[in-house]
């Protein structure tokens, strides 16, 4: 991989804190079509975009919309969707020094189709992604000792989340996993090193193989989670909000009513805004707080990235 540079962000934004993300980039490629299409068919769809998504992109931009200094570790293709991505990163203000090159993998995809009932079926290719490896990690470490708090989830090599997740406890850091997307259990060991485990409740059902339809069965997945050595654990519940278990106890924290309208990227959200919270030092109450308001105003937009807030949008809504 060879490196791009750019200018170090924070002075610029007046950003309080710093997030480092440590994921995947993928290039969404959007079809709106009257149906899903079966095996063999071929199908005349409404409408195309191209839209930036990926994981750890939508949530370095969460965090930097909501006010944190970013910095993102990831891995792009040498072809215009990579050219673009990096674009749209240094458009929100986040540092991608650490943002590598493969010579011969092509930039991540998720090629998506929608139907008119908002049903979707997706493929992702993780192309470049697959390239991020834990030597990455180790060049970054400088970079990782610049943050609050590190953040990973599972769109990039294990070996190199184990690396990120490894680095961020020995630089002690606040360390966030998002076990996502959901691919079963996690490696025990991982466990320890994270401060944060956030799933959803598809992903604490993988993790666990336990059923999740309630905020009772919610807590006990994160018990279990807890047993294994997570220090603390957030599900997201969707509209029904967060079931959160940590060394205070365990909580069920309903989220704001709003009306929904698309609720891609709601947990992204969620964890950006999260990480942006804890990074500049606000109590853990707080910071839950405010990255439900954040999540809540991200679902009644249509879209992944252009759906979340700015941090004075979740000021306004908070008051
Ligand atoms: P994911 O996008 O990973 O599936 P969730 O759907 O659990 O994550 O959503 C993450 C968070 O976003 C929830 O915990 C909640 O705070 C907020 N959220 C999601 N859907 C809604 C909704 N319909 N109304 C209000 N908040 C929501």
């Amino acid at each position: 991989m060879t490196q791009c540079s750019t200018q170090h962000p924070d002075t610029a934004t007046g950003a309080q804190g710093r997030v480092v993300v440590v994921g995947s980039l993928n290039m969404d490629l959007v079809a709106r079509v009257p149906r899903l299409p079966v095996a063999g068919e071929t199908l005349a769809g409404y409408t195309f975009t191209q839209v930036a998504g990926g994981k750890g992109g939508n949530q370095a931009v969460a965090a930097a919309r909501l006010g944190a200094g970013v910095a993102m570790i990831g891995c792009i293709g040498r072809d215009a969707n990579g050219a673009s991505l990096r674009a749209g990163l240094l458009a929100e203000g986040i540092d991608c020094a650490a943002l590598g090159e493969s010579a011969s993998a092509a930039t991540g995809v998720a090629l998506i189709v929608v139907d008119e009932a908002g049903r979707n079926s997706i493929v992702i290719v993780a192309g470049s992604n697959g390239a991020l490896t834990p030597e990455d990690i180790a060049r970054h470490e400088a970079l990782l000792g610049s943050a609050d708090v590190v953040v990973c989830q599972l769109e990039t090599p294990p070996e190199t989340v184990a690396a990120a997740l490894a680095a961020g406890r020995r630089l002690n850091k606040t360390v966030i996993l998002n076990p996502a997307p959901a691919t079963g259990p996690v490696p025990r060991e991982w466990l320890a090193l994270v401060d944060y485990l956030i799933p959803n409740e598809v992903e604490a059902a993988a993790l666990t193989g336990l059923p999740i339809g309630s905020p009772q069965e919610a807590a006990a997945a994160a018990a279990a989670l807890r047993e294994q050595g997570a220090r603390n654990v957030l599900i997201t519940l969707g509209a029904a909000g967060i079931l959160a278990a940590t060394e205070d106890g365990t909580m069920h924290l309903p989220a704001p009513k709003v009306t929904a309208v698309d609720t891609t990227a709601a947990g992204d959200t969620f964890i950006g805004a999260f990480a942006a919270e804890l990074a500049r030092r606000s109590s853990f109450d707080t910071a839950v707080r405010f990255a439900q308001h954040a999540a809540a105003i991200s679902v009644t937009r249509a879209g992944a990235q252009p759906s979340i807030p700015t941090r004075h949008e979740v000021q306004a809504f908070a008051v």
